[in-house]
């Protein structure tokens, strides 16, 4: 069994756009990844639409 940090308090959704070679994907601190974008911009969206789900 493994121990994970889990955050108990509320629920936070904080996002950020990692680069990855020629993509961009969206990463959230909830353990959410959208999916590969060529344009940050993109991502970011996608970042804003889950977090604001
Ligand atoms: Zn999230």
């Amino acid at each position: 069994m493994e121990q994970q940090d889990i955050a108990t308090g509320p629920e936070e959704h904080r996002t950020t756009t990692v680069e990855q070679g020629r993509f961009c994907v969206a990463r959230c601190s909830c353990g959410w990844r959208g999916p590969a974008r060529r344009a940050r911009s993109l991502a970011r969206s996608d970042a804003e639409v889950h977090g604001a789900g």
